[in-house]
């Protein structure tokens, strides 16, 4: 039994898809909808370059999200260049950040969650074995 197997939080599930394990959508969602908090241990820049990885959510010039832990959900969101999630940075008046997910469209039961993850993490991962997203592996066909 894959130990990913239970791993859900909200409306979320981690399941194998077609790039690896991502995370899907139990029931749907609407446009505009929650879908996620981008959760991860803080860091400050200077860490987080020190550390690297793949699951660095760079949230402003001081401060990173390491999303590198299991208990991190939505760092299992795999990037895609047509998503159907954006990622939005929230300010709290006490002045903490905090970054969501939410739905850029209407999204059907079972559909794999995606965002884009930026030009910059683009060019580092992703370019170098070429974008495995659905956008892309379509184009590609
Ligand atoms: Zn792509």
């Amino acid at each position: 039994m894959p130990r990913h197997r239970n791993i859900t939080e909200g409306n979320c599930i981690v399941k194998r898809g077609s790039a690896g394990l991502g995370l899907f959508a139990i029931d749907a969602f609407r446009k505009g909808d929650f879908v996620i908090e981008y959760t991860g241990e803080p860091l400050s820049t200077a860490q987080a370059d020190a550390k690297g990885g793949k699951y660095l959510f760079r949230v402003d010039d001081a401060l990173t999200l390491d999303g590198t832990g299991r208990e991190h959900v939505a760092r299992y969101m795999n990037h895609s260049c047509d998503p159907n999630c954006e990622a939005v940075i929230e300010e709290y008046p006490d002045g903490e950040k905090a970054v969501m997910i939410y739905a850029l469209r209407d999204i059907a039961p079972g559909e794999e969650l995606t965002f884009d993850y930026g030009a910059e993490y683009v060019e580092e991962f992703i370019k170098p074995h070429g974008c495995r997203c659905a956008a892309c592996a379509g184009a590609r066909r």
